[in-house]
């Protein structure tokens, strides 16, 4: 080890002078000048000498003033300056993939390296990282994940935990997880940073741990609420009678279905209702109800572009920061854009959208300043809030919503639905403008609706299904799952928890005593919700690969099929041609990505994705998780080295459908036959409605008794968005609790039964990959 020790000290050496010929060098100055003019500068000092003396500090300060990108490169420069670098092992959590990614890039140019030297990043299925790495930015669940092989984080010197005002799930499992980490690796620094300023919380969290503020500067930002704006956009207020006519439903469809001239007049006229009334509580229930539903999409985005109007022809130079509350938003919107005459200007305007699933390249447009004369107006989600600074926004429009789930323990579903932001993430929001000089902000809400918003946002822990979660914390083996919870700085309800485990349970994770299975065991290294990757699996051991990598990737991506608002028929139509009337989104996915890679060979992928609605960004993303998750299971084992075996039986459909139906149990629905009318009816008596998107939509009889589905949400109503029709026989067979081996019984019962067996090619494979199923699951 003395030889290890001598290496190191070596390598060591050759960081410090690589560092100080770089900052000896004419760019190197200028950059050491950019960071030393950043608030966190001023606190070096102090916060280095705060990290050394303490095994947990607590840090704040305002967006913008360094803490992501300079904090933990002052740990590293501090320690390699003391000829230590090649000792320290530096890792700083980020919520978001695409903040890991650009916040490594970003380091590594102020370091004058490239990215995967000394700086790497690492996120789910990608990464840039060397044997010289030594700052690793990485997604909080990478650290879990890292946390579940190495439990005492060997190692690692430096651990900062990004963002943590959030309260993300993770963040939230990730400090229960160190906090029981600390006393087994005293040495171990743990690093909280955050936007805003409840760090009280979180030092209390840990023992009274110190905190440090980082004063920061920034310009005034005026806020100008929704009475403000119509003023100067012209828009007018019309009398509240002028709607009376409407009944509650009827206002809800007139605002998605009226001209926009005569929706500007409905929403304006609730907003005036809404200004008469000096809190949310004090609205009329339908005042109150049209608020509730009130996204960009009702208030229009004509109000928008008449904001981004006035500010290309009236304001000073500065860029845009328009906050939506999701992509389908900001596409709309940037399409919308396109088409007017001053905003789709590309010689005046350039608009540019961030989201969590854009490219790099696109990324990097973002932070570059416009050429001259062009104004920069950037379409953002929540995302733009935090953990993204864009240094020359003067102005800001917040919508007031992020689409945010929510979980609704008692029917277990989650919902999906933008809802008001709190007013931590309004200030926040604001605070975006102010970054250069004196900013606008407009917010497109009432001032009382603002004063009627939480202070902070319900940390993510109380608002989602734990299903992936509880996973996990069973392959931590640390006990029982409530138990564990129970140490969260606030700890879920006990119901929501319970119905993760009955899930797992059902699924065949975990065993009656609550016990990790096989299946469980390999679902908890596979980085997808357990349903999905339970579906790889079962595709992966029964041969048929290839059409279920592309629905697993298509139902973690996104669904490929565009909708575009005003060419619904035509797009529906598009998708059913993909459905060859066997009653199956999911199959439709399968053909619309095998025309794609067809198309793809044959040159004409553009004009196939134009021609049938497609999202050939979408599909493009599909593509390569297909080949992430596909690299992932040969790593574990489960694939056959020879391709063709995986896939022996792919082109078997009554198979891929049952695979489907096992990976997707227990979202199923009854099929219930009306005259002339279907309805559809969830396990637990549930009435829900089919997308107008699926192929399964349009049919007045379905000849299954079943739809399996990949999703619940409610939105008004409950929703079920991709389906598959199965039979019975599928539904026991490949039902959750097949893999458990409680079947055998039943199964001899079914010899010779139904739909599934005369498919002898089906009967053979099946009962041959039993075995090596059983063999596979039980414990
Ligand atoms: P915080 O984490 O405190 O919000 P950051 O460390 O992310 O702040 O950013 C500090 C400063 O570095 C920002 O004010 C911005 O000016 C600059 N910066 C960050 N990322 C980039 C980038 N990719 N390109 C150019 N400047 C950047
Ligand atoms: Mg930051």
């Amino acid at each position: 080890s003395s030889v290890m020790e001598k290496i190191l000290q070596r390598k060591s050496i050759r960081m410090r002078n690589l560092q100080r010929t770089w900052q000896d060098s004419p760019e190197g100055v200028k950059m050491l000048n950019f960071r030393n003019s950043l608030p966190a500068y001023k606190e070096k000092d102090g916060l280095l000498s705060a990290i050394a003396r303490n095994q947990v500090i607590v840090i704040s300060g305002e967006t913008g003033c360094g803490k992501t990108t300079q904090l933990p490169q002052y740990v590293l420069e501090s320690e390699i300056e003391s000829g230590r670098g090649a000792f320290c092992n530096i890792i700083c959590t980020q919520p978001r993939r695409i903040s890991a990614m650009a916040v490594a890039e970003r380091v590594s140019a102020e370091r004058g390296e490239n990215l995967g030297e000394t700086v790497g990043y690492k996120v789910r299925l990608e990464g840039m990282k060397g044997k010289n790495t030594h700052l690793l930015f990485c997604t909080s669940g990478i650290l879990l994940r890292r946390l579940l092989g190495d439990r005492n984080l060997n190692g690692v010197t430096h651990v900062f935990v990004d963002e943590i005002h959030e309260r993300g799930m993770n963040e939230d499992f990730l400090l229960i997880v160190l906090k029981d980490l600390l006393p087994r690796r005293r040495d171990l620094r743990l690093i909280l940073m955050s936007a805003t300023l409840n760090a009280e919380l979180f030092s209390n969290y840990f023992g009274g741990a110190p905190t440090i503020h980082i004063p920061g500067f920034t310009y005034p930002v005026r806020a100008q609420f929704l009475e403000d704006i119509l003023e100067k956009t012209g828009y007018k207020l019309t009398s509240f009678n002028q709607i009376d006519d409407y009944g509650q439903e009827k206002l809800w469809k007139t605002q998605r279905q009226l001209m926009p001239r005569k929706r500007k007049n409905q929403i304006t006229a609730l907003v005036e209702d809404a200004l008469q009334n000096s809190s949310f509580e004090g609205y009329s229930s339908r005042a109150r109800d049209s608020l509730a539903s009130w996204t960009p999409d009702c208030i229009g985005f004509n109000l928008i572009e008449a904001i981004l109007c006035h500010i290309c022809r009236k304001e000073r130079p500065g860029a845009v920061l328009v906050f939506m509350t999701g992509w389908d938003d900001i596409s709309c919107l940037r399409d919308q854009l396109r088409a007017h005459p001053l905003l789709g200007d590309p010689n005046r305007v350039l608009v540019l959208t961030c989201h969590g699933s854009m490219a790099t390249s696109e990324q990097k447009l973002i932070f570059e300043n416009p050429p001259p004369n062009i104004r920069k107006i950037v379409l953002a989600t929540n995302m733009a809030e935090a953990s993204i600074t864009i240094n020359d926004i003067v102005f800001v429009v917040d919508c007031g919503k992020a689409k945010e789930t929510t979980y609704d323990a008692l029917n277990n579903t989650p919902c999906l639905l933008p809802s008001w932001i709190s007013k931590a993430s309004a200030r926040q929001r604001r605070g975006r403008a102010g970054r250069v000089q004196p900013g606008e902000c407009y917010h497109l809400y009432p001032r009382c609706v603002y004063d009627a918003f939480a202070e902070y946002q319900l940390p993510e822990l109380l608002r989602t299904p734990l299903n992936s979660l509880c996973l996990q914390i069973k392959s931590l083996q640390v006990g029982s799952i409530g138990e564990f919870l129970s140490a969260a700085l606030q700890p879920p309800e006990p119901l929501t928890v319970q119905n993760a485990v009955e899930f797992l349970k059902m699924i065949g994770a975990l065993d009656e005593q609550e016990n990790l299975t096989n299946l469980g065991r390999y679902l908890s290294v596979l980085p997808v919700d357990p349903k999905l990757g339970k579906m790889l699996i079962m595709g992966a051991v029964f041969r048929c690969l290839d059409p279920v990598l592309t629905v697993v990737s298509g139902l973690s991506v996104r669904d490929p099929f565009l909708l575009p608002q005003d060419k619904k028929d035509l797009a529906g139509t598009a998708k059913s041609r993909f459905s060859a009337k066997d009653y199956s989104d999911h199959m439709a996915l399968v053909r619309a990505y095998e025309g794609w890679k067809d198309a793809e060979r044959e040159g004409s992928a553009y004009e196939y994705c134009w021609r049938n609605f497609l999202s050939a960004q979408t599909l493009q993303a599909i593509h390569s998780l297909r080949k992430q998750f596909s690299f992932i299971l040969k790593d574990s084992g489960l694939l056959d080295a020879d391709s063709s075996i995986n896939n022996s039986l792919s082109h078997n459909q009554p198979l891929v459908r049952a695979i489907i139906c096992s990976g997707l149990f227990p979202g199923i629905a009854s099929v219930v036959h009306r005259e002339k009318s279907l309805s559809f009816k969830t396990m637990d008596d549930g009435q829900v409605l089919l997308y107008a998107n699926s192929v399964n939509a349009k049919y007045q009889t379905i000849p299954y008794p079943w739809l399996v589905f990949s999703e619940k949400v409610k939105v008004n109503t409950v929703f079920i968005r991709d389906s598959t029709g199965v039979s019975d026989s599928v539904l026991i067979l490949f039902g959750g609790t097949l893999i458990r081996g409680e079947m055998a019984g039943h199964l001899k019962m079914l010899d010779g039964y139904i739909d599934f067996f005369m498919d002898p090619s089906l009967t053979e494979c099946y009962w041959n990959l039993k075995a090596e199923l059983d063999n596979l699951v039980q414990r």
